[in-house]
């Protein structure tokens, strides 16, 4: 059967506006079309990527796992999903491990345990969950809802209540909003989709403190800053700062999918047995996958190596600016990068990231004035090159048009 883009507009809701080409085929950090045109791929899945396309080891234990078993359900548990939960609690704060299947998912699991857990020690009038303008966490009406984002929480009737949104890297103003009454703030330590936002690492420590406080639960979203993307394994090693949830998804799974909570002993408890659950979490496939994703990420030279990566990038990219004048700010951490656009070209990142598609080079964009890449972890220096190469001249088309 003939499909094409086009195919698209007849049988897909029309929740998306894909780009023009069609992707057929992946390698490393290439990229292959319907029509045989080769593409740098900068965008990585969203930072799903991180191992880059059908790296060798994940293809070779996804047909390996495939030939074993494939799905039990959770009336049974499996080998790849009690090692690598083992395998994240032996590398992070964790003493416990929660699996689903995407990163709303397991946002959705961090926020139903901190309402238990608040109702279980307190008493039912600790339900305040604080989070942050420009947050993301997810599309679940619960996650969308907590996410920071109004547009894409209304409309859709009657919301869940109990949340309030606090601007993003004013501690004063967190201090203000948050009570006994508080029973967790959930944030991202590096805002993705909200613009590749960093924070200051002042802030993220007086978020703990303001938690510790008033014996709310710190829940990170690291669903996009995990699993190495800024140079750590998780992005709150970088600012010393310990959650008493975590939640994980996209490069965990390198393309397939799945989402980890993590949490401590004592939290973990308030999901009793039939509290929560999932039909697929946890699934074989998707952990022995993972299992592998995270055994080649959590080495030190991959961990620097992304440093390194993020050098190369940024020196590049502030030549580009250089000639070009097109960005207020190159911001970011390791494989989570972001370009700013200055007032002149205020609200076009979209127009950047068509024409780099022209150019042959796979990108995204967060918000209206920011482009963004989210690469493999692992992209080639000579692929960052070529794909900046590319880049500058996307950047120059836009200008001279
Ligand atoms: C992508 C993302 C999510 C949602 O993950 P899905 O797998 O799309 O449900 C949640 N939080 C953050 C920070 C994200 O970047």
């Amino acid at each position: 059967m003939q499909v094409t883009r086009s195919t698209f507009d007849d049988v897909m809701v029309p929740n998306y506006n894909p780009a023009k080409m069609v992707p057929v085929r992946g390698e490393g950090s290439r990229v292959w079309d319907q029509e045989g045109n080769e593409y740098i791929d900068f965008a990585g899945g969203i930072a799903v990527n991180a191992l880059g396309h059908c790296h060798p080891e994940l293809v070779k234990v996804l047909q390996e796992q495939g030939n074993k078993l494939w799905h039990l359900s959770n009336v049974f548990t499996n080998e790849p999903a009690l090692r690598l939960a083992k395998k994240l609690c032996d590398s992070t704060f964790a003493d416990k491990v929660y699996f689903a299947n995407s990163g709303a998912e397991v946002n959705e699991a961090a926020l139903k345990l901190a309402r238990r857990f608040a109702l279980e020690h307190y008493g039912e009038s600790k339900d305040q969950i604080i989070s942050f303008e420009k947050g993301f966490h997810g599309r679940t009406f619960f996650t969308v809802t907590v996410g920071g984002q109004p547009a894409y929480s209304e409309g859709f009737g009657p919301k869940p209540g109990g949340i309030d949104h606090c601007e993003f890297n004013n501690l004063e103003k967190l201090a203000q909003m948050m009570s006994e009454r508080t029973c967790a703030v959930m944030m991202e330590p590096l805002q993705g989709e909200g613009g590749i936002i960093v924070p200051d690492p002042e802030f993220v420590k007086g978020v703990r403190e303001l938690c510790n406080k008033h014996n709310a639960l710190l829940i990170l979203d690291e669903v996009q800053s995990g699993v190495g993307r800024t140079g750590y394994l998780f992005a709150y090693m970088g600012v010393d700062v310990t959650p008493d949830i975590l939640t994980a998804a996209k490069s965990l799974g390198g393309g397939f999918p799945i989402g980890a909570m993590l949490t401590t002993d004592i939290v973990a408890k308030s999901l009793k047995p039939g509290t929560h659950g999932s039909t697929y979490g946890g699934n074989p496939l998707a952990c022995a996958v993972a299992e592998r994703v995270l055994d080649i990420i959590n080495q030190p030279e991959i961990l620097t190596g992304v440093l390194k990566k993020e050098a190369l990038y940024r020196e590049a990219l502030q030549k580009i600016n250089d000639k070009y004048h097109v960005f207020s700010e190159i911001r970011g951490k390791g494989m989570l990068l972001g370009c700013a656009l200055n007032e002149k070209y205020a609200g076009r990142a979209r127009d950047f990231m068509v024409a780099a598609n022209e150019q042959n080079l796979m990108c995204l964009i967060a918000g209206m004035n920011v482009i963004r890449f989210a690469p493999s972890l692992v992209i080639p220096d000579e692929d960052i090159i070529e794909g900046l190469a590319r880049f500058e001249k996307a950047v120059a088309s836009v200008v001279a048009a």
